[in-house]
């Protein structure tokens, strides 16, 4: 008689799905559309917003961009292996839980409206010491906040030397340069001008000067041109073709 038991994990492991979750480790037929529609977000092809047919794994909720964080981590930094001092803002649901796991990370996660974190906190004005932690990782943040020189300032101030930060924003090669209009306040104008209510600027080419100017070393990843550790051409982990990874170093 058949081990009905075994028969189905080897269906599992033998499944043929395309797809992988890295997160969840889940095996998936397909990933899920998630995210939003406005004209803008397809106008100016911003990366890392907009309408994805694939994004939102089924099993276990993250998102395409959420994945290529957490292979970037595991792959193209030692966070999993080194002693590390971790300042998470924002803190993406999934990533949070693998990195609070770890012994080796000294966790600590931040943001002002969130109430699921561990510290409330303004990035224009952050209650650490200069030099406190190894690592920090924020994405998604920096589009909301007004004055993103300061904020930036900030991260830059308290992290160690030679500590490092991931910073990603949805950002668009589209357009020349940064677009930011201050007039533009209430959330209807900010969706119609930005792609979302709550975002102050679209950014593009500038994005990693801006991070320059405040004393951050840049280095952008793109996953497509190295793609090995990162699901090969034929994109296994659901991520965005085009999002770049911008690791900046102190
Ligand atoms: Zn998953």
């Amino acid at each position: 008689m058949q081990d009905l038991k075994n028969n189905s994990s080897d269906l599992q492991s033998n499944s043929g799905f395309q797809y992988h979750c890295p997160l969840c480790d889940a095996s998936l037929e397909t990933f899920l559309p998630f995210g939003l529609d406005f004209p803008v977000l397809q106008e100016k092809s911003i990366i890392g917003g907009g309408h994805r047919d694939h994004a939102l794994c089924p099993n276990c909720g993250s998102l395409d961009r959420e994945r290529l964080v957490y292979l970037y981590l595991k792959n193209k930094t030692n966070i999993f292996e080194q002693p590390t001092k971790l300042l998470h803002m924002a803190p993406e649901p999934k990533l949070e839980k693998i990195l609070r796991q770890h012994e080796n990370i000294d966790y600590l996660s931040a943001d002002l409206y969130l109430e699921r974190v561990m510290v409330k906190m303004d990035i224009t004005n952050m209650a650490w010491e200069e030099a406190t932690f190894d690592a920090i990782i924020c994405n998604h943040i920096l589009e909301h906040i007004i004055d993103d020189h300061l904020a930036m300032s900030e991260l830059y101030r308290v992290l160690k030397p030679n500590g490092w930060a991931i910073l990603q924003v949805p950002i668009s090669y589209a357009i020349a340069q940064t677009y930011e209009d201050a007039t533009m306040i209430t959330p209807e104008q900010r969706e119609q001008a930005f792609g979302q209510s709550d975002h102050v600027r679209i950014y593009s080419h500038d994005y990693c000067d801006r991070l320059k100017q405040v004393g951050f070393k840049v280095d952008v990843f793109e996953w497509i041109k190295d793609d090995q550790l990162f699901g090969g051409q034929e994109n296994k982990f659901g991520l965005i073709k085009e999002e770049r990874v911008f690791f900046v170093t102190k």
